[in-house]
């Protein structure tokens, strides 16, 4: 039979023209200029035409017959084994990728943001964060050849949990805490410990990725009306919802602060009806400007009906991916039973650091220092913005957390402020976003996040503002 014409390129090494031997046959076999049970030529014939070693030859037959190309009969040589003719083969189909699914590999300009979801890297203590990662690695590196507890590595469960109950009055058990790489991912695990009929009540506004994650997962969820004291209590009873998402330390997006007035309703009403249960979003608690936050609703629970939710991505870096949750007994039990079989999804050397983190107190440390900055620089930006907006504008929801809502008196939409924002290099979120069931209010309103600003952006970041609003 008629030697396969190959092309090789000789400029390449040794090993190099092995891979090409080896691509053109199979490339020739798939399409079938060689076909089922043709006997290839030897190789010592292959090698001698295509003036290579015969080791090149060699090692491309052996790859094709460990791959199931080829089969060997002894002392014949080489066949192609029997294989079903290939209609859409990878070299054939169209591989361009469609230009709306191309990503930028270079981002957009952005010259300011306002983003609520971003830290400062140069505030985060680099040489200490380095300094507990290399403890961790040389004090405990034999943790690192194993798959380690899916809930979590039980000693850094154990420091979470201490830490919990002295700063959230968090009361809770190592057993109980579930890390996890997000708030979301933790979530879809709890769905999965509730009741498959169960009604998901979030906030209205409210956080619009776990809108869209409960959808997702074919909940049936349901968004409830808020007030300045968060969740409102008749909108909570007159709806079907048996599950409610809260986040009363810092209502996200409006930042209100719910009284305990309200905590309490809520309590009372998880507890008057079976498979009512509370899930509560702690995600920034942490940062509190006027007074001691108020302690968690996990703490109050005495009836196992509160879920907690807390996350490192606000307080040290969204980049960590480090979150957590704290299961109630009564469904660990169920997490115990049926979702044993995960993996864990945090890095092991990460968890190791944050303890270390935790333990030598830089945690508690960069908090202390971060709450200082953090409070100057909202109290900047606010008088900035107050000083060019005058009367025009009004700040909300800025007794905690990393950002406050600000409201414009001006007949330009909410979305015609972000774009122009947006051609002017300012990145920024307004309400709307965070509206899933229902129309956004007027006036236009914006959600200013300030933790990753420094104050000698601000003149700038207020002024395109301005422009974006006025001009
Ligand atoms: C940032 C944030 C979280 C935490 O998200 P992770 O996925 O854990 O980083 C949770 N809830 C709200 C409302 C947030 O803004």
């Amino acid at each position: 039979m008629s030697l396969y014409i190959m092309k090789l390129d000789r400029e390449r090494n040794e090993a190099f023209l092995y891979q090409q031997v080896y691509q053109q046959m199979k490339r020739a076999i798939l399409e079938r200029r060689y076909l089922p049970h043709d006997k290839l030529p030897s190789k010592r014939e292959l090698a001698a035409n295509l003036r290579i070693s015969l080791n090149s030859v060699n090692a491309a037959y052996q790859q094709l017959v460990a791959e199931g190309y080829l089969y060997t009969r002894e002392r014949q040589g080489f066949f192609v084994e029997e294989l079903d003719s290939f209609y859409v083969q990878p070299e054939n189909h169209d591989s361009a990728i469609p230009s709306h699914l191309l990503e930028a590999t270079k981002d957009r300009e952005v010259r300011k943001s306002f983003s609520h979801m971003s830290a400062d890297i140069d505030v985060f203590p680099l040489e200490k964060w380095l300094w507990c990662e290399e403890q961790a690695l040389r004090k405990k590196k034999e943790l690192l050849e194993e798959y380690v507890d899916p809930q979590g590595l039980y000693s850094v469960r154990k420091t979470i949990a201490q830490f919990l109950s002295q700063s959230r009055g968090v009361r809770c058990y190592p057993e109980q805490i579930v890390l996890g790489s997000g708030t979301q991912l933790l979530t879809r695990q709890l769905t999965k410990l509730l009741p498959k009929e169960a009604i998901y009540g979030l906030e209205e506004p409210g956080y619009q990725r776990m809108y869209q994650l409960l959808k997702s997962e074919g909940r049936v969820v349901s968004a409830l009306e808020i007030d300045q004291k968060g969740i409102r209590i008749d909108a909570l009873e007159t709806s079907e919802a048996n599950v409610l998402l809260t986040t009363p330390s810092h209502q996200f997006p409006t930042g209100a602060i719910m009284p305990i007035s309200r905590r309490i309703q809520l309590l009372n009403w998880a507890n008057s009806a079976p498979d009512r249960y509370i899930v509560e979003d702690d995600y920034d608690s942490e940062y509190k400007y006027d007074a001691d936050s108020i302690p968690s609703l996990q703490g109050m629970d005495g009836a196992s009906r509160v879920i907690y939710m807390g996350t490192f991505s606000k307080s040290l870096l969204p980049g960590l991916r480090m979150s957590y949750m704290v299961l109630p007994i009564p469904l660990l039990e169920v997490y115990r039973k049926s979702l044993h079989f995960l993996m864990s999804s945090c890095s092991t050397i990460t968890q190791l650091t944050l303890q270390a983190f935790i333990e030598t107190g830089e945690y508690q440390k960069h908090i202390k220092k971060t709450t200082k900055l953090y409070r100057s620089r909202r109290a900047v930006l606010i008088e900035k913005l107050q000083a060019k907006f005058g009367d025009t504008i009004s700040v909300k929801g800025e007794k905690s957390g990393l950002h406050f809502l600000v409201s414009f008196r001006v007949e330009r939409s909410e979305a015609e402020i972000k774009r122009r924002a947006e051609e002017r290099g300012l990145l920024l979120y307004g309400i709307s976003r965070f509206y899933n069931q229902s129309a956004p209010p007027r006036p236009p309103t914006l959600i200013l996040g300030f933790a990753s600003m420094r104050t000698t952006q601000m003149d700038e970041a207020v002024e395109l503002l301005y422009e974006a609003v006025f001009r």
